[in-house]
């Protein structure tokens, strides 16, 4: 099977092939695209949780819905970067956050396409010149991440203590728009303290918000460090 026949956009699995060198989709990948690609109303309204190995492909589980989902904004006229953050993606340490944060800066490389003039590489190109990702992970200062979100940063890559701290102190960091909110090692999240930091961030994106869970460890239970996933767990992968 093929990622334009799990139903991802032609162009994102040409630059995943070319750019990339990824042709075929992992196991966990075929499991998950075709519900976090799907549109359906039934399946939007849920929140998903995806469980499987370190190193079995599930940041492109996310981040590829995650893009396929934005670039249709790119093609209303009024869209711009103040649209705010649309999409949040959590990760337990500063090295995760990174690693995610350079997949998903490879996947944004398409917007650079525009160049040799093919009239799909143009039509990426405006649909994708005002993606922009930012890395929120504590570390440099305040000021200058405030100035970065102050101008708009559609995706972002945070660590928990550090978005929270912004989402309460930020004025200018707008969420009010925000369709996801990943939690990539959601268990390592729990085991590393943060389920109040988290609760927290929920609180602030409340009403607006379409969960991915995952988890890595294998034989997860149902509770990790307290948290209730049986509450939020109805897709099940
Ligand atoms: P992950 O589990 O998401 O951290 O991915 C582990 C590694 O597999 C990363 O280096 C990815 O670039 C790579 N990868 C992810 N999906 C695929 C794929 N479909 N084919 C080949 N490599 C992949």
């Amino acid at each position: 099977s093929s990622f334009s026949g799990l139903g991802l956009n032609p162009l994102i699995s040409a630059h995943l092939s070319s750019k990339m060198s990824i042709q075929k989709p992992t196991s966990i990948q075929r499991a998950a695209l075709p519900v976090t690609l799907s549109t359906s109303p039934e399946v939007m309204a849920r929140d998903i949780f995806i469980q499987s190995q370190t190193g079995s492909g599930k940041t492109l589980s996310f981040l590829l819905p995650i893009l396929q989902d934005l670039l249709p904004l790119g093609s209303l006229s009024y869209i711009d970067r103040s649209i705010g953050t649309l999409a949040i993606i959590i990760a337990p340490t500063r090295e995760l956050a990174k690693q995610i944060s350079d997949v998903l800066e490879n996947l944004l490389q398409l917007r650079l396409r525009g160049a040799d003039q093919s009239a799909d590489d143009a039509n990426v190109s405006r649909l994708t010149r005002w993606l922009v990702s930012g890395l929120l992970i504590g570390g440099g200062t305040r000021t200058h991440e405030k100035a970065r979100l102050r101008k708009g940063l559609p995706i972002l890559v945070a660590t928990p203590g550090r978005l929270l701290d912004h989402l309460q102190n930020t004025s200018s960091f707008n969420v009010a728009k925000c369709r996801w909110l990943v939690l990539d090692e959601a268990d390592r999240l729990m085991e590393l303290g943060f389920e109040e930091t988290i609760t927290g961030i929920l609180k602030c994106l409340e009403g607006h918000r379409k969960l991915a869970l995952q988890a890595v460890t294998e034989g997860i239970g149902r509770e990790v460090g307290g948290w209730d996933w049986e509450r939020r767990r109805r897709t099940i992968l």
